[in-house]
């Protein structure tokens, strides 16, 4: 490999690594947050170490790795809740071991904690974490008096302050998860149908290449398109037309697995991706919702309304957008041929070799 191409292959990378934390807040945050521990924690362990304070020391590189861990974990997963769990419990009874062994000075690494904890799981988990952490310190504290706190006074007045920065974090966090949703919901969602959207689409795409290139998954990928679409709002207005494209994706997801997942490209154009499918089971899949559509959907007037379909295998395809460009290579292939047609790609195939059939399973 020489090194323009290793160069081109780590901007790949880096852009892949980029794109996934910016279109994934929760693991973003995980990986964020624990970064800056990894950052933090080791010359605290290493300064334990030295000075012979061997209890802290182990407790800090245990987090460490710990932590190395879960943000591997969460990287190769996608799954942030569970390595978010882990940190908030090893982090609370990190703080309050600390806070045991060094007394008041280590009572200051509590209010870390609380924030910390509120990034890495939900609110309510955080919440209660934070709480199972001061009752352990409380009883300690009164079972140990003069140690931990110098007095009752104190005892409460940590106890309360601790309580009401959980409670600002509690309302800050509860907040924030509830716009995200919101504004997730906004950007993804299209309004009409209720499916996915464009931007949705692509980061399922990035997300299933990226697997396929780790795993090998088979995946297939359909681009449909309403036949004559324009007809129908010409002739019966806007709103039949927006009925059909709600009928439409109603009888999409009847005529396809529960796995199969479908998005609004754009307009009255669809792209269905469909997991574990090879190229004869994509055609399956395609055929499947040819044939329903053309016997199901129906305009305001009662005449059928067909669809024409193009579809690739993710085999062979560099990156996803070229597996998308593919696909709608296909469908426009299938208009050309007369439409409520299908043509599917066929790996290293030209143009002109590509299969195509419709209904009445006549070559175009
Ligand atoms: P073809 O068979 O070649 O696909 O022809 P077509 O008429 O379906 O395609 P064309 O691209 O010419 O027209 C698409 C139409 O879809 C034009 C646009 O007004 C309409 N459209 C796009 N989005 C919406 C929508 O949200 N609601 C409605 N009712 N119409 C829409
Ligand atoms: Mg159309
Ligand atoms: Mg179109």
């Amino acid at each position: 490999m020489d090194a323009d191409s290793s160069f081109y292959q780590g901007s790949v990378y880096m852009q892949r690594i980029w794109r996934r934390l910016k279109g994934d807040y929760q693991l973003s945050i995980i990986i964020s947050v624990a970064v800056l521990a990894l950052i933090a924690l080791p010359p605290f362990a290493l300064y334990r170490l030295l000075n012979d304070d061997w209890l802290l020391g182990a407790l800090d590189s245990a987090l460490v790795i710990g932590t190395s861990f879960a943000v591997r974990s969460a990287w190769r997963t996608g799954k942030t809740l569970r390595p978010g769990q882990f940190l908030a419990f090893a982090y609370s009874i990190s703080a309050v071991i600390v806070a045991i062994k060094l007394g008041v000075n280590g009572l200051f690494w509590f209010y870390v904690m609380i924030i910390f904890n509120f990034f890495v799981v939900p609110p309510i988990q955080s919440a209660i974490a934070t709480l199972c952490a001061l009752v352990a310190l409380c009883t300690y504290g009164l079972l140990a008096p003069g140690y931990l706190f110098d007095g009752p006074a104190q005892l409460v007045s940590f106890s309360v302050t601790a309580v009401i920065t959980s409670l600002f974090a509690l309302v800050f966090a509860h907040r924030g998860s509830m716009q995200r949703r919101q504004l997730h919901e906004l950007a993804t969602i299209d309004p009409l149908t209720g499916i996915g959207n464009r931007r949705a689409l692509e980061a399922e795409l990035d997300t299933v290449f990226a697997e396929h290139s780790r795993y090998g998954t088979a995946y297939g990928l359909l681009v449909l398109d309403l036949d004559h679409f324009k007809r129908i709002n010409d002739s019966f207005g806007h709103k039949a037309g927006d009925r059909v494209l709600k009928d439409f994706v109603r009888i999409v997801g009847s005529a396809c697995r529960q796995s199969d997942r479908l998005y609004r490209f754009g307009g009255e154009e669809f792209v269905l991706v469909a997991p574990q499918v090879n190229r004869g089971g994509l055609e399956q899949v395609a055929r499947n919702i040819l044939t329903t559509v053309q016997q199901e959907l129906r305009n305001v007037d009662g005449t059928p309304v067909t669809v024409s379909i193009g579809g690739a295998p993710i085999l062979w395809q560099k990156d996803y957008k070229s597996w998308l460009h593919s696909a709608d290579e296909c469908l426009y292939q299938a208009k050309h041929a007369g439409r409520n047609t299908i043509v599917i790609a066929e790996p290293g195939a030209k143009r002109s070799s590509l299969l195509s059939y419709n209904l009445d399973g006549a070559a175009p």
